[in-house]
């Protein structure tokens, strides 16, 4: 019966690692998956992640369930993480929180949550944007739509155009809008640019969704990295949010996130929490408890928290450290060429406008692995290696 099932493609960014993994020269680079990276180019596991894990250990907790909105402290030091712990809206009780598995879980029920309960509604994805909206929000079966995001010419925001596609949105369509740290461009709305999106969501009734999954990776400030869905909060705007731990605890494989709708009041919240827990209910029952113990242990001690934000910044330090020799290096190579957009652009990521033959060329050749929309993370390079790259002949054109 099942003869007729075809073979899946393989997934543009996670297939990338595996092509990595079958690679056996030693001069191969995983630029694909947005992974944070030490200098000598291994995995991270962050100081105080490790301390919460040892607390937890002798703590001797056990492994019941936890109830489907998730872990009551997780979900309280995820709110205040996005909107600062004075945030009315968590003082009045007006946000539905949901812990999800990771960024990924959290859009997908929030998507589910739009499909059930804004029938016909489409979200509005920018263009270019991480390669797994159109995946999540086709899957719940919400119509997805692209409005402008990225000027190649100017190698950053086509700030008109987004305007003007939203201001001729439908009233009542859903904006997903990257947090900060814009992927893949890497280039983000200024504040006063945020303010005018704001202007365009009031007038037009969009519902804006956030998708916050490198908070701390912009600017280096988990505070700075919150201004857009602070300023919304603070203009009475409804939204929704999808949160990610993966990056900036670098819990990737724990799954731990959570999605959020703030709202105009605390009936609202409990409504909507309760719609959003028979989602989850009926898709994975309720979520896992070692990421959120985490996450609850290190947001909620002053002293943790204060270690964690430091590391934050030495992550994100350590990409733009990056950046900046990676930029010496191909400025050295074509003096005559502007690669400035290498050090504006922010977050993990450089979005370099290699075309997809000269990023197959980047693989095939060089042993580069990156995505075919001219991607690389910056996260998975070292300083030793940006000569090698700078190099490597195709990557010497932005156009
Ligand atoms: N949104 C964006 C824009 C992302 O880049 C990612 C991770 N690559 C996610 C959401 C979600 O990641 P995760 O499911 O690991 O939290």
């Amino acid at each position: 019966r099942l003869e007729g099932v075809e073979m899946a493609p393989p997934d543009p960014i996670l297939g990338v690692s595996e092509a990595f993994k079958r690679d056996t020269s030693g001069d191969k680079l995983n630029l694909g998956v947005g992974a944070y990276r030490t200098e000598e180019l291994q995995p991270f596991v962050l100081n105080v992640v490790r301390k919460a894990e040892e607390r937890m250990l002798a703590a001797n907790e056990n492994k019941e369930y936890l109830p489907i909105e998730g872990l009551a402290a997780f979900r309280k030091a995820t709110v205040e993480l996005l909107l600062g712990a004075d945030s009315p809206a968590i003082k009045e009780g007006r946000i539905a929180c949901l812990q999800s598995l990771s960024g990924t879980g959290s859009l997908r029920i929030g998507a589910a949550f739009i499909a059930k309960f804004m029938p016909g509604a489409a979200a509005y994805i920018s263009r270019p944007t991480w390669g797994n909206h159109k995946n999540i929000f086709a899957d719940a079966g919400v119509e997805w739509k692209e409005y402008s995001y990225f000027d190649p010419e100017t190698i950053g925001l086509d700030f008109g155009g987004m305007v003007a596609d939203l201001q001729a949105a439908p009233e009542g369509s859903v904006v997903v809008l990257h947090g900060c740290a814009h992927n893949p461009t890497g280039v983000d709305p200024t504040p006063e640019q945020w303010e005018q999106i704001a202007d365009v969501c009031v007038a037009k009734k969009l519902l804006p969704f956030f998708d916050v999954a490198y908070q701390g990776f912009a600017t280096g400030s988990l505070d700075a990295d919150a201004f857009a869905p602070r300023y919304f909060a603070q203009r009475g705007i409804e939204f929704a949010v999808a949160q990610s731990y993966s990056k900036n605890l670098g819990l990737y494989a724990e799954r731990v996130g959570a999605i959020s709708f703030v709202l105009s009041d605390k009936e609202a919240a409990d409504r909507v929490l309760s719609q959003l827990k028979r989602i989850a209910r009926a898709v994975y029952s309720n979520p896992p408890i070692h990421g959120a113990r985490i996450v609850s242990e290190v947001v909620g001690s002053e002293e943790m928290f204060a270690e964690w934000k430091g590391e934050m910044e030495e992550m994100s330090g350590r990409i733009k450290a990056v950046r900046q020799v990676l930029f010496d290096e191909l400025n050295k190579l074509e003096p005559n060429k502007d690669w400035s957009f290498i050090l504006k652009q922010v977050g993990m990521f450089s979005f370099t406008g290699l075309s997809p033959a000269q990023c197959d060329h980047m693989t095939n050749k060089w042993h580069v692995y990156m995505t075919k929309d001219g991607r690389l993370s910056l996260a998975g390079l070292n300083k030793a290696k940006c000569k090698y790259l700078a190099d490597a002949p195709s990557s010497n054109s932005h156009t």
